[in-house]
């Protein structure tokens, strides 16, 4: 997944290479008018009139999302007809309703064996047609390894036009930022993987952040040099590109990263290490424990004594509230730029608490496998937060899922039987698991998401961000979706708030180790202005349990009436603990980029870094009514 999209520079970047790119190359595009012709005016129009043909080009998609879905899928079929895959179903034949028909919707785990084949050597043609150039790893995991999504020429044309034309809405808004000033981004690298036939495979961001225009632009527009970026230790890395942004904090006109949780995870650090970062800014030398050569070669660039700097960030982190903490230290920024829907939603209470008025702003919803769609209303809060999805990226179907309002909604007994719906036809007030065709090698696969028509622009469907699919609890029949926990953890954090806590971060699992099973809550809390947790009264805790099996759904509830689910456990961990999770993961090889919390622990390694920073367990002293 790109980085960071609208109004980031990997974006920006590329929309350098892409106009020229496109203009030298348009001819050699094998696009559809339509959509080439607008290409072309967008860049141009861009190039003079900024956002202007970014804003005429999401025009043309949306109006037109029908014909220009219709041909995305034309296309595709006509250049992979040949493959050993699709030769499987179609035997040759591109008509859409033979696809529709034949080809089955599909995991990552029914592809696997065709991309292992690609990454061992054997042609991209068994797959796709086009040359397969190297793999996005995704953060979601197959057999504990990220998934390796085939990425080829085309695929990065397509990715690059959207992020050319994406960032126009922001634009609209917030001006060019890139005039303006630099984006004190937390960004992330991992090191890339080969595989036996030599194509490599890194995260989105890992591979945006390799680009020699990402790379030459990087001073212009960041503040954080490339080599805090791919320093092998997020920790020194992250100190670094906080003391960097600190520096230059008279020019950062957005503060922000990739997900809520990054961001978060950035200011915690720092009211651990801004006296540290302090003492090194006045004295303009870096601390000894930055011991990574690229971060200190850079840091010797930039660093120089600035006492009354350093004075002055003292006197902002000296302040006994921390409220409004990034707008008070980056005074020019204009937004916080990071994805607060979905699993991050839960970080936006926080993250408020922290820029007081800067508005929070996620810009577009994409993964690895596609670059989805674009938040045109990027002032709207977080949670009216809506994607228009983009025709012209991929093929885009829709399965429905049941969703909690439409009790007339019958589930068929499994996918094959339930017919997917096109991006056009989607209903308002439904619910679907997002279904992609690629041109990069992915038919008819489900992406995992469940999204929610909220609304229409033109004639292309809007959709919130619902869940993961399967990120479940489940002790017997019931199924805790990640949205079901939300709203308990919701309901039951409400009692903390008043007694001047916070609770900062959570997950959960399901204990099976005694009968019957019970869900387990991990909650790290914050005492505001100075309060420890340990002042918190066990009574609360206690009656937060309650709350949430309240809140619970029917089933969950009826189930623990029956004894089939015991008593729902919140364990309190120390400060930290979380931190330590994403340490394990990012061990483990996530990208800190990427990285998204589990909603629900499944690793025992996982679980047994929180069990060990318990600080206290509660348990709801009754079933709920
Ligand atoms: P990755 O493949 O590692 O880039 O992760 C992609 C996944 O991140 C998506 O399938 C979503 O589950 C999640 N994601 C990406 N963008 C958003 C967004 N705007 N809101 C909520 N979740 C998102």
């Amino acid at each position: 997944m790109p980085a960071d999209m609208c109004g980031s520079s990997p974006m920006n970047l590329i929309i350098f290479s892409v106009g020229r790119d496109s203009i030298a190359n348009s001819q050699s595009i094998p696009k559809k008018k339509t959509e080439n012709a607008v290409w072309i005016s967008v860049i141009g129009l861009m190039a003079t009139n900024g956002c202007e043909g970014g804003l005429k080009m999401i025009e043309e998609l949306t109006t037109n999302a029908e014909q220009i879905q219709d041909q995305e899928l034309g296309e595709i079929l006509s250049r992979n007809a040949g493959t050993e895959y699709l030769r499987g179903f179609l035997h040759g034949q591109t008509e859409k309703q033979l696809f529709k028909k034949h080809v089955p919707i599909v995991t990552y785990e029914d592809l696997k064996p065709y991309i292992d084949r690609i990454a061992n050597g054997e042609t991209s043609d068994i797959l796709v047609a086009e040359p397969v150039t190297g793999f996005y790893l995704s953060s979601g995991t197959s057999g504990g390894q990220p998934k390796m999504i085939p990425v080829s020429a085309e695929y990065h044309k397509k990715g690059a036009l959207v992020r050319t034309f994406g960032q126009s809405p922001m634009m609209r808004h917030f001006g060019d930022i890139n005039q303006a000033g630099k984006r004190m981004e937390l960004m992330f690298a991992r090191p890339e993987i080969e595989t036996p036939s030599g194509l490599k495979a890194a995260s989105v961001s890992t591979r945006i952040y390799n680009e020699s225009k990402f790379r030459t632009n990087l001073p212009k527009l960041y503040t954080s040099p490339i080599e805090t970026i791919f320093c092998p230790d997020p920790n020194q890395g992250l100190y670094c590109q906080l003391l960097f942004g600190l520096i230059q904090r008279d020019e950062v006109v957005m503060v922000g990263s990739l997900f809520a949780s990054t961001v978060l995870r950035g200011i915690k650090f720092l009211e651990n290490h801004w006296q540290e970062l302090c003492y090194d800014i006045k004295t303009g030398r870096l601390s000894d424990w930055i011991t990574d050569s690229g971060c200190r070669n850079a840091a010797s660039l930039i660093m120089k004594p600035n006492p009354e700097q350093a004075d002055l960030i003292e006197s902002i982190c000296n302040y006994k509230s921390w409220e409004g903490i990034i707008r008070k230290l980056w005074t020019k920024a204009r937004y916080i730029g990071c994805i607060c829907t979905g699993a991050m939603r839960q970080y936006t209470t926080e993250l408020e608490f922290y820029c007081r008025g800067l508005p929070l702003v996620s810009a577009f919803y994409a993964c690895s496998e596609a670059f989805c769609g674009l938040n045109l209303e990027p002032l709207c809060k977080p949670c009216d937060v809506s994607y228009t999805l983009l025709p012209n990226v991929a093929y885009f179907e829709f399965l429905p899922v049941k969703n909690e309002r439409d009790e007339s909604f019958e589930m068929k007994s499994n996918d094959e039987d339930t017919e997917l719906v096109d991006l056009v036809n989607v209903k308002a007030g439904q619910c679907y698991e997002l279904v992609v065709t690629t041109c990069a090698g992915l038919y008819r696969y489900k992406v995992g998401d469940v999204l929610m028509v909220s609304g229409f622009y033109n004639n292309a469907p809007q959709f919130q961000f619902v869940e993961r699919k399967n990120v479940l609890l489940s002790v017997d029949q019931e199924k805790t979706s990640e949205t079901d926990l939300f709203k308990a953890v919701t309901e039951a954090k409400a009692l903390l708030d008043p007694l001047g806590f916070i609770l900062t971060e959570y997950t959960s699992y399901v204990d099976t180790s005694s009968a019957p099973g019970h869900y387990v809550l991990f909650w790290e809390i914050k005492g505001k202005e100075g309060k420890h947790c340990k002042e918190l009264d066990p009574k609360i805790m206690v009656e937060c349990c309650s709350r949430m099996e309240e809140s619970l759904h029917y089933t969950y509830k009826i189930y623990r009436k029956r004894n089939i689910i015991a008593a729902l456990e919140i364990r309190v961990v120390k400060q930290g603990s979380f931190e330590a999770l994403m340490d394990y993961f990012v061990s483990k090889g996530t990208s800190l980029s990427q990285y998204k919390k589990p909603s629900c622990i499944k690793s025992e390694e996982a679980l047994k870094i929180l069990d060990s920073r318990v600080i206290g367990k509660y348990f709801s002293p009754k079933p709920p009514l």
